[in-house]
């Protein structure tokens, strides 16, 4: 069957923390500044999603030291861009049939969170963006064919979401190892477009 004019558009949704911005880097760029004394990780020994927990692994009190590092004004507004992530969402816009949006979810503690967002994402993609941008806490109530999140496990109310979940490769998850149906993109640099082109395809 040939996908023709009539062919539905495939949906994409891209995270943003440790995808596009980088999260890690800032955190422990921001962790030594504030806290020059403290023990801290280093990206190549992070495991796990949460830096507080791992850092609270560490000494119990550094949880709210880093917390408080990605929790303070100008965090999010001043993180710098994962390599090649610009690049490859303003080449994925201009793909025909295709719809790309960008799926984040604030921290609890949303206060400057949620602005700089906004402001971050139209400082480094553009107006464009800002129109293509969620928020939410629950990703698995949003319908679309792909997910790129370096978060090892997307999970909320929808126990079957609709998209296939790519694992994003981030210093803290790096050494995980997936299941065999699971796959991973290792930087946007690696062939994201072939991605996309095995979705439409089906
Ligand atoms: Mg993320």
């Amino acid at each position: 069957m040939a996908a023709g004019r009539g062919a539905r558009p495939l949906r994409v949704l891209v995270d943003m923390d440790g995808v596009l911005a980088d999260f890690e880097g800032g955190l422990l760029r921001g962790f030594r500044a504030s806290y020059p004394g403290e023990p801290h990780v280093e990206l190549s020994q992070r495991r796990g999603f949460s830096a507080r927990e791992q850092y609270r692994g560490l000494r119990q009190d550094l949880g709210v030291k880093v917390a408080s590092v990605y929790e303070s004004p100008g965090f999010f507004l001043g993180l710098d861009t994962i390599p090649g992530a610009i690049e490859a969402m303003q080449e994925m816009i201009q793909i025909p049939n295709t719809e790309v949006f960008i799926c984040t979810s604030p921290l609890q503690k949303y206060e400057y969170c949620v602005q700089e967002k906004y402001l971050w994402v139209e400082k480094h993609l553009g107006p464009k963006f800002v129109e293509r941008l969620i928020l939410t806490r629950d990703k698995t109530i949003i319908s679309a064919d792909l997910l790129f999140d370096d978060k090892d496990v997307v999970k909320g109310v929808e126990p079957n979401p609709k998209w296939e979940h790519i694992l994003v490769s981030c210093c803290h998850n790096r050494h995980l190892q997936l299941q065999p149906s699971q796959r991973r993109l290792e930087s946007w640099a690696d062939d994201w477009q072939a991605i996309l082109d095995s979705k439409r395809s089906k």
